[in-house]
């Protein structure tokens, strides 16, 4: 899911390492909520396409792309469409409801304003979402969800943060209520 970065500064790259390791033991699935290069590398689905015959989820303008739902060995996968955070709200995206022993719903880029007067949306045990889910009223809309954890993705190292990312989540912490936040680090896995 959104696994193939490229280097969008301050965002790093997937690590060579990284990438060679998924061409060597495919992925059942590739996920991408949108085009963007720090969530998409066309030149690996390229790739992948030549080896495998495993689904392709995302947005329609997203070549090769299924938005169907679908289940992927144990996991239901459902892309859900969704408005991109920001100035970015005319391109392509969709979220993912991933439901196994466990719901995940991982956001992409999606904005969290969209959600708030919607009915009926999937209730994640875990929300993976971007920086905006963990600052101010970000928050109200992870408790309102019902996430039990939020792991908050698409910070930039602590050292090299232009915009202050870092500082507006501490800052907000005293909103989180019961939820448990964990932001991992860069390559670790998070056991869900
Ligand atoms: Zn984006």
């Amino acid at each position: 899911m959104d696994g193939l970065s490229q280097e969008v500064k301050p965002y790093l790259a997937t690590p060579r390492h990284i990438r060679e390791a998924l061409l060597k033991e495919l992925p059942d699935a590739l996920l991408f909520t949108h085009c963007h290069e720090d969530h998409y590398d066309a030149t690996f689905v390229s790739e992948y396409l030549q080896m495998a015959a495993g689904p392709i989820l995302g947005p329609a303008d997203i070549p090769f792309c299924s938005q169907m739902k679908q289940k992927i060995g144990e996991i239901c996968v459902t892309p859900i469409p969704s408005r991109h955070v920001g100035k970015y709200d005319q391109i392509g995206h969709v979220s993912f409801v991933l439901e196994g022993s466990q719901c995940v719903w991982f956001m992409g880029d999606a904005s969290p304003l969209q959600w708030g007067k919607q009915t009926e949306l999937p209730k994640p045990d875990v929300l993976v979402a971007p920086y905006a889910y963990g600052v101010g009223n970000g928050w109200n809309v992870v408790k309102g969800l019902g996430a039990k954890k939020l792991v908050l993705l698409h910070l930039p190292a602590r050292n090299a943060d232009p915009f202050g990312l870092w500082d507006a989540i501490e800052s907000s912490l005293d909103q989180k209520g019961d939820v448990e936040l964990y932001i991992p680090d860069m390559n670790e896995t998070v056991n869900i």
